[in-house]
Order: C-alpha cells, then sequence, then structure tokens
C-alpha cells in the first residue's frame, strides 16, 4: 500500500510513476496463496504479503493506528471510498474493510495508476540499486534489465529482508529498530463475546466483540495487536523454511473465532546475540524464530501450536482441535521457538490477562507461533 499510495500521489502531482512489483497481481496472487494452505510451498514472490498491494491486500482492512505519527487520515480514507470502499469507513471509529473487498479496491488503484500515464509491471523483482556519486541512477531487476530514474521510492515493506541485505551490503545507511514479538491467540468468538459483552448470547444488533488489552511484564508492555473478530489465522511466510502468522477478518466478520496477535515489546539490546549482523541483528533474530518454528512444525506450515493454559504450565498439548489456521497445527511446547525470557513474559502475561478479562485465560484458546 505504500508504494500504491506514492504512485497515486505523484500522478496527482502530473508525474508518471514506474511501479516495480516482485509478485503478481491481485487475481494471479490467490493460486500461490492456496498452494502455501493446501500445499506448503512458499512462492518467495508471490505470498500473502507479497504481489500487487503487498501486505496490504490480504490484510485486514482495519484502518485506524495508535501511532501519534498520523499523516491526513480522512485523506487516505477518502480515497479508500473513491476506490471502491464502503462510505462507512468514513465515519466509524475503527473503519474496516475486511479481506474478501480489499482486492478489487487495490485492482481500481492500479488501472487509475495506469490510466493516468502510469506503468504497473508485475513479476518484477529489484535486486540492485545503481549508485554513481552518492546518486542513485536506477534499479536492476531480478530479470537483468536496467530502469534508469533519478529518483527511487523504495517501499518494499517490513518482509523485504533481501533489500535490507542490499542496502547493508551497499553501504546505504540501515538502522535496526525494536519491533514486538509473540503469538497469535484464537478463542471461540462466542467466549470474547461473553466476555465483552457480559451476556451468554450476543444479540442480532451486537457486531462480534473486539478486545484491546496491554500489561506490563517484568518492565516490558505485552499487548493484544491487530485483533481480528470473527477472523482467520494466516500463514504469512516469504520464504521457504519459516513459519509466521497474521491475521484477517472478513467484512461482515462472520468466522466463528476471535484472533490477536499478543506480542511482547522487544528492545535493541535483546538482539545482542546477533550482534555479528550489524545492523541487521534484529532482523537475524527474527528470522532464527521463524525458522525454528518450522523446524518444529516437521519442516511444514503446521504451525506450532499449544492450549492456553498448557502454555503457562510448560505442558505439551494433548490435543489441539481444528483452528482457523488451514495449514493446520502441530502440538509444541510453545517455550522452544521463543527465547526464555520472553517466554517467562508471555505466561505471566496470560495470566494477568486472565485476571483482567475472565475466561480469556482457557485451555479453549489456542496460541499459534510465531507472530513476529
Ligand atoms: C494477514 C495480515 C493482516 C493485517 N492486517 C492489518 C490491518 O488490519 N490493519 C493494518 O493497518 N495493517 C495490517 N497488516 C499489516 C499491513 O498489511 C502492513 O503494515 C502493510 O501492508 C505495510 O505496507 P507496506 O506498503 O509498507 O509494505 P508491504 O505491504 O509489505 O508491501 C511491500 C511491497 O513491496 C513488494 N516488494 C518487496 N520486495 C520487492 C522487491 N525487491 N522488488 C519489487 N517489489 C518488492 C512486495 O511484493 C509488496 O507488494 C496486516 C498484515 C497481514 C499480513
Amino acid at each position: 500500500p505504500a508504494g500504491l499510495f506514492a504512485a497515486l500521489q505523484l500522478i496527482e502531482l502530473g508525474l508518471k510513476p514506474i511501479v516495480l512489483e516482485r509478485g503478481k497481481d491481485v487475481q494471479e496472487r490467490r493460486r500461490d496463496l492456496k498452494a502455501i494452505n493446501r500445499d506448503h510451498i512458499v512462492n518467495e514472490d508471490s505470498n500473502y504479503c507479497y504481489g500487487e498491494g503487498g501486505a496490504g491486500t490480504y490484510s485486514d482492512g482495519k484502518l485506524y493506528t495508535r501511532s501519534k505519527k498520523r499523516g491526513d487520515v480522512d485523506r487516505i480514507l477518502e480515497l479508500f471510498v473513491g476506490f471502491g470502499a464502503s462510505e462507512e469507513i468514513l465515519v466509524e471509529a475503527h473503519p474496516h474493510i475486511g479481506t474478501n473487498k480489499l482486492p478489487k479496491i487495490i485492482k481500481a488503484m492500479r488501472e487509475k495508476i495506469i490510466e493516468f500515464g502510469g506503468v504497473v509491471l508485475f513479476d518484477t523483482r529489484v535486486t540492485d540499486i545503481l549508485v554513481k556519486n552518492n546518486e542513485v541512477e536506477g534499479v536492476e531487476t531480478q530479470k537483468g534489465d536496467i530502469i534508469r530514474a533519478s529518483k527511487i521510492i523504495l517501499a518494499t515493506g517490513h518482509s523485504a529482508r533481501d533489500i535490507f541485505e542490499l542496502l547493508d551490503r551497499k553501504k546505504i545507511f540501515i538502522e535496526a529498530k525494536p519491533f514486538a514479538l509473540g503469538v497469535r491467540a484464537e478463542h471461540p468468538q462466542t467466549l470474547i463475546d461473553s466476555i465483552q459483552y457480559s451476556c451468554d448470547f450476543r444479540g442480532d444488533y451486537l457486531p462480534p466483540a473486539p478486545y484491546s488489552i496491554v500489561k506490563q511484564v517484568n518492565g516490558r508492555g505485552m499487548y493484544s495487536f491487530c485483533m481480528c473478530p470473527g477472523g482467520v489465522i494466516a500463514p504469512c511466510a516469504t520464504s521457504p523454511g519459516e513459519v509466521v502468522t497474521n491475521g484477517w477478518s472478513p467484512s461482515k466478520r462472520d468466522q466463528e473465532t476471535a484472533n490477536s496477535g499478543i506480542v511482547v515489546e522487544l528492545k535493541l539490546e535483546d538482539f545482542k546475540p546477533f550482534a555479528k549482523f550489524g545492523a541487521l541483528a534484529g532482523m537475524e533474530f527474527q528470522k532464527s524464530i521463524e525458522q525454528r518454528a518450522w523446524h518444529l512444525a516437521g519442516e511444514t506450515q503446521r504451525v506450532p501450536a499449544q492450549r492456553m493454559v498448557d502454555f503457562t504450565q510448560s505442558k505439551v498439548s494433548a490435543d489441539i482441535p481444528k483452528t482457523s489456521y488451514v495449514p493446520g497445527t502441530t502440538p509444541v511446547e510453545l517455550g522452544q521457538v521463543f527465547p526464555g525470557f520472553l517466554t517467562q513474559i508471555m505466561r505471566e502475561g496470560f495470566v494477568q490477562f486472565g485476571k483482567s478479562m475472565r475466561g480469556y485465560m482457557t485451555n479453549e484458546a489456542i496460541l499459534h507461533a510465531p507472530e513476529s
């Protein structure tokens, strides 16, 4: 989405941008998502994060932020409506588009860019940035093509490790930034409804309940993130040999389960064991956890999973019921996925969550790891 919105802005300024996209268009991308879910095959150019519209296309489309670094949010919402989103997003406190509706909106954006003279090239991965006398001259693609330009905007997102490596190699300044890491928790939606609405059944006039929870544990924030009522957990790895989760929901939020990232803030000092990687230390830390998860999952996308109470008691779950995560689960003691300090915080944190939201801490809740 960052790249698409940059292209739209350039069009508004009367320029004709060239958009280079390593993945496929929204339609073609669907096949690769099927291959991940069904055959455990990750195409490193086309997956839940890569392809037209990036991670945004198959994201949940929750359009609100806790960040204080806000730009003109209304303008973005109006653009989304202009490209086909419901007008309700202009007035809702927590606007949400829904994954089923996003691909059409993203396609309309691409058509507008092309209509106004822009160019969109799919299957075009940038592999090098050409620099002369400290000035950008263009980029090279995986096909060996050179595309000359005196200005480039890099909007390759948080998953593009090859780009971070390229920048580091070319001595273009980058620095590590702290992030948050944890699990994706899934509860029956009816349970979350009964906790949040304090009633046995949710009436027809109430939406599937969301939740938001934050605790300080051992001096670190542990919090819910990207909570998806009536949603689905998705396999979001961008490279073979890794497992990563995230979540989404359709516009009606009508699935049977509620999922949420539950993450712990990391600090730069946590990356010390990877210090030899310099600015890429945090990225290597993250990668090591995603790779460990893949090994624990029997070298498949069957995500390591554990019931919530079992996790707090370091007990491998005897069974894992079917969850919304389509490739399936592998019962694992999730302490094996994370460094010890993180496991400790999450164990303690879930106990605290259970005290604030009665019923939240239950073996009906399934943790999927990692969310990174
Ligand atoms: C399942 C899921 C649900 C989410 N739900 C929400 C939500 O509800 N609300 C929210 O705000 N956020 C959500 N997010 C996060 C959100 O999608 C990301 O923060 C957002 O997409 C980041 O945008 P971006 O443009 O910076 O990068 P990305 O979306 O990662 O896009 C980067 C683009 O660059 C392309 N690219 C990468 N490398 C190259 C290369 N070398 N050459 C050419 N092209 C390249 C990729 O193919 C991709 O299209 C969700 C994410 C996921 C995976």
